[in-house]
């Protein structure tokens, strides 16, 4: 039995997990990331890897890979973050310190594109060989498999479609510092933007919006709030329908907080305007059964290939 160590690392947490090659989770642990220093994410890596490995009686040596999902940017060759968001360092090295202190081989790829490959190997996507993931969280992001390839690109940004153009009026300046892309209006960081674009009425209403106030106000029919909803339902049709017509995918999978804690209210309207913007033929749209582990999922498919 081949056993793999996938790690994801997210916004806020830090996940591990040892696996089994069917994608049975042997061991988890969770932990808040460490922002006291640069090294501080692969010391918490290394120290994860060997309680689980402890935990459940397997030696540290015996493990085959270890796979690391993690937001970007990153540079996938040198194994590193660069200028993480949510962290105050220039670089974090992570496939390096963790290979050196384990003795594993590691390897670090974009949480996008471990959520396709999880999807392929242990979700919905088994089988395909044309998908895309979509992850609607804090932004947006996808990962593409076309003919059973990841796609990744000369930088490892083959699908940023989160800065897919939308509104090329372009009211809303995206993260990146470009106007009016996929993830200026409809992300869970830019949802209270759109709503302050669009709607003194809400402002005044519920005060400084959050998506979570939104999208409650959504549930309890809030008249502004659900016309601000057809919006985002439409932006997000015209986003989801660039990926159908540049990838042409059988299959598309949604994840991220956004979705995840909406679901249908965020996908159905996808899958109901998705006609009016698409040339090639309609993919399924779903929400990933593997949820809010998708990513993780991924992160073991990649450490099972050593
Ligand atoms: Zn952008």
């Amino acid at each position: 039995m081949n056993i793999a160590v996938g790690v994801d690392i997210g916004g806020t947490n830090l996940r591990v997990t040892v696996s089994d090659e069917s994608g049975d989770f042997l061991h988890t642990e969770k932990k808040k990331i460490e922002v006291s220093d640069e090294m501080g994410i692969s010391r918490n890596i290394v120290d994860m890897t060997r309680r689980s490995c402890e935990a459940i009686d397997v030696k540290v040596d015996e493990v085959k890979g270890i796979g690391i999902a993690s937001t970007g940017p990153l540079d996938v060759e040198k194994g590193i973050l660069i200028r993480p968001t949510n962290l105050p360092f220039g670089k974090v090295p992570l496939v390096e310190p963790v290979r050196k202190e384990l003795g594993i081989p590691t390897s670090l790829l974009n949480d996008c594109s471990a959520g396709v490959l999880g999807e392929k190997t242990f979700g919905a996507g088994k089988g395909c060989e044309n998908l895309v993931y979509i992850n609607i969280g804090t932004g947006i992001g996808g990962g593409a498999i076309v003919d059973g390839n990841l796609l990744l690109g000369k930088d490892g940004n083959a699908a940023e479609i989160g800065h897919f153009t939308v509104d090329p009026k372009g009211k809303l300046i995206c993260g990146c510092g470009k106007k009016g892309h996929w993830e200026a209006y409809c992300s869970g960081r830019n949802i209270p933007n759109f709503v302050e674009l669009r709607s003194e009425e809400l402002i005044s209403r519920y005060g400084e919006m959050s998506p979570e106030k939104f999208f409650k106000a959504v549930e309890e029919g809030d008249r502004e709030a659900v016309s601000l909803m057809e919006e985002i339902s439409k932006l997000n049709a015209i986003g989801t329908a660039d990926v159908i017509d540049a990838y042409d995918p059988e299959l598309v999978t949604f994840g991220g907080t956004v979705v995840l804690e909406n679901e249908e209210r965020i996908v159905n309207p996808i899958r109901g305007r998705i006609e009016d913007h698409i040339r090639n033929e309609k993919p399924e749209i779903i929400v990933t059964p593997l949820k809010d582990k998708v990513s993780l999922y991924g992160a073991i498919a990649r450490a099972l290939e050593y």
